[in-house]
């Protein structure tokens, strides 16, 4: 991608924020790629979409051109997987670095178009897990189809789930040495990081 830098188009303080609110040093990544090359949604032939790869997401961030990061479609196709995280021999995690950007696109209004539920689903998702501290698909799945106006979406697979213990029916806290939800869980452990 061919990036022009004019100067009301840069916007510093973006890369600060993301830093921030990933934990990550984005200027720690020296463009080897590697992320880009793993990441199966990029790669994917049938038409991952996104329109820029993510690689060149850090790349704007260091240079100051956050808007264009904020505004591309790859920050919402990422599907978070992490494979970019373990490739990486910077050790940044730009899946964090995806996360935050969503973060920050949904804080400010900005979803590119064409991009269908996908913001509204992520929304949800980070409502659910704050709740919950662990995913309740049976209220993401109610949410997400009722606001996407879709109510019988997926509705005859849901009994099968449920018998293959793939669905419960209330949320669940297995696994979880407390009731805390995650996200305080990551925030008490950013904090210590620091001390
Ligand atoms: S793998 Fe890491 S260092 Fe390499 S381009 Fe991606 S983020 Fe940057
Ligand atoms: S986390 Fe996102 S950017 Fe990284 S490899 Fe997975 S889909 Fe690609």
């Amino acid at each position: 991608m061919k990036a022009v830098l004019a100067a009301d188009a840069l916007r510093p303080e973006t890369l600060a924020e993301v830093e921030r609110r990933s934990g990550q040093h984005v200027r720690e990544c020296y463009q080897c790629g590697k992320c880009t090359a793993g990441c199966p949604i990029f790669s994917d032939p049938d038409g991952g979409d996104m329109d820029l790869p993510p690689n060149q997401v850090m790349r704007l961030l260091q240079l100051g051109l956050g808007e264009t990061a904020l505004r591309s479609r790859t920050i919402w196709l990422c599907a978070g997987c992490a494979t970019c995280t373990a490739r990486c021999p910077r050790e940044v995690d730009l899946a964090s670095v995806m996360e935050a950007l969503r973060v920050m696109a949904l804080k400010e209004g900005i979803t590119p178009a064409g991009l269908g539920n996908i913001p509204l689903f992520n929304k949800l998702f980070l409502k659910n897990i704050r709740r919950y501290g662990r995913l309740y698909e049976m209220e993401l799945m109610g949410k997400f189809n009722m606001f996407s106006l879709q109510p019988f979406k997926d509705f005859l697979k849901a009994p099968g789930l449920f018998f293959k213990g793939r669905l419960g029916l209330l949320p669940g806290f297995k696994g979880r040495k407390t009731g805390v939800p995650a996200f305080e869980d990551a925030r008490e452990a950013r904090k210590l990081e620091r001390e």
